[in-house]
């Protein structure tokens, strides 16, 4: 509190680097009974971190989604802490703070708690690019990779309005440079500055407007949305690692439906998933495709709604399963064995639909599970439900079982079966077999004779009921 005083009264400035002046203007500041933010919904972290930065004499504020989703009555995901102080100077100021990333340098300070431990990201306020001429030297090598502005500049950086608000949990104002506050009355997704030129700067910001606007429910505004379409193809330079981590975010948004829909409305799902283009580009000859992919995300979202956790192995599994499906039929139509079959489409999945973005391997593995656990379920007798049920995947394979068994893919008696041997006693599980065994009659071979089988054999469509 002291050195605040101090501070302001010597006008000292804690930043490294200014450049420009504010060139938005002055904030527009708005007061409690007028945004109406529940501080109940406040991070107590994140307002340690602003107190502790503030007392230090530092300007600090929530910033960014945090704020927006507070206006919304929403309790945000994380908070973002925006700061006058360096990386340097906040990092002094926190037991557990570490600096992270060298080109846009930010520090996470973490807390620990009940539960998980708690990241609060803080940046220093950024200059914008155009007036920080002089980071790129006539090389095009970076010379300076953080060079720090004003407030109101940090604010003309952002993407959207509703993004650019900074609130002080201290005096429990708002600070307003792009005229957020009545953007969200109007319930209006708008670009900060000339919109062709900041989708330009960075693509990834028209994927951020349909995943926003999915999540809002707001219209984006008549300029913000009308060059997406002309510009959809600056996506396909962004680089993959990037384009998935947005498309991750979107499909876990808890709105991914709407916000795939959002994208198929703007043109913008072409080349971000093969099986995007496939789903929504065609019309009947998909709908079971696409029901099953409604299905999945309408799935998802539910969950992610009501708290609960989602694998992204489990949702690309599901996106993915049309194509695979397809590919399984068509190699055993090849007289490729029912397995060798399964194993060789998911490979030619997998390959197509990485042409645009590559899935990371630690999903692709997941993916890989869920599927070739698939047609285990069809073996009700003998050893292999038991085995089955033991799998360390089994959760994902049963709840993927089920949602094919929704969509009529599947015989729902057969997902039921499994609900009823998961729950069972050890005499209620042999009753299941003994009635598995009897469906299928005198005919079926026993797993050990087929297991010797060595020619393979020619299905003509996947999964038949091992015996
Ligand atoms: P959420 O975390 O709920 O997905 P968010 O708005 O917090 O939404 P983040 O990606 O966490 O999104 O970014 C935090 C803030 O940083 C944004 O609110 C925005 O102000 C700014 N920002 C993020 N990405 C961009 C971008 N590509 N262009 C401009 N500003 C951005
Ligand atoms: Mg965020």
């Amino acid at each position: 509190m002291i050195t605040k005083f101090i501070n302001r009264i010597l006008r000292r400035d804690p930043m490294v680097k200014h450049t420009q002046a504010n060139n938005s203007g002055a904030p527009k500041r708005i007061p409690k009974k007028a945004h109406r933010i529940d501080p109940h919904l406040l991070s107590k972290n994140a307002v340690k971190v602003t107190d502790t930065l503030q007392q230090a004499g530092f300007e600090a504020f929530i910033v960014g989604g945090a704020v927006r989703d507070l206006a919304l009555g929403i309790g945000p995901k994380d908070f973002d802490v925006a700061t006058n102080a360096t990386p340097d100077q906040v990092q002094r100021l926190f037991r557990k703070a570490r600096l992270i990333g060298r080109r846009f340098q930010i520090v996470h300070v973490t807390f620990f708690g009940k539960g998980h431990p708690e990241i609060i990201e803080v940046s220093t306020f950024r200059a914008l690019l155009d007036n920080a001429g002089d980071h790129v030297a006539e090389s095009g090598r970076i010379l300076r990779d953080n060079v720090w502005g004003s407030q109101g500049e940090d604010a003309a950086r952002r993407d959207f309005t509703i993004n650019a608000m900074y609130y002080d949990p201290s005096s429990e104002t708002v600070l307003d440079y792009h005229g957020g506050m009545a953007d969200m009355q109007k319930k209006t997704l708008r670009m900060i500055g000339d919109p062709a030129k900041r989708y330009r700067e960075d693509p990834v910001r028209m994927l951020r407007a349909i995943r926003f606007a999915a999540k809002t429910g707001f219209t984006l505004d008549a300029a913000t949305r009308a060059p997406i379409a002309k510009l959809s193809n600056l996506l396909q330079d962004v680089p993959s690692a990037r384009l998935f981590d947005e498309i991750l975010k979107l499909l876990m948004s808890g709105y991914s439906w709407a916000a795939i829909q959002g994208l198929k409305d703007a043109g913008l799902h072409h080349g971000l998933l093969p099986l995007l283009d496939h789903i929504l580009d065609s019309g009947e000859d998909s709908k079971d495709a696409n029901d099953f992919v409604k299905l999945a995300l309408a799935n998802t979202d539910q969950r992610i709604q009501s708290g609960k956790s989602v694998s992204a192995g489990f949702l690309f599994a599901t996106l993915l399963w049309p194509d695979l499906l397809k590919n399984w039929k068509a190699n055993i139509a090849k007289g490729i064995s029912n397995i060798p079959a399964l194993h060789d489409a998911m490979d030619d999945t997998i390959a197509t639909q990485s042409s645009g973005m590559t899935i990371q391997r630690r999903f692709e593995s997941d993916m890989r599970e869920i599927w070739s656990m698939q047609p285990r379920f069809e073996k009700r007798v003998g050893r292999y439900p038991y085995r089955l049920i033991e799998s360390p995947r089994f959760r994902a394979g049963y709840d993927f079982m089920l949602l094919r068994c929704a969509t009529g893919e599947k015989d729902p008696a057969i997902g039921q079966w499994w609900t009823d041997f998961i729950t069972a006693d050890p005499a209620g599980q042999e009753a299941l077999m003994a009635s598995a065994k009897a469906e299928l009659g005198s005919s079926a071979s026993s797993p050990a004779k087929r297991r010797r089988r060595r020619k393979p054999k020619s299905d003509s469509s996947p999964e038949p009921e091992a015996g």
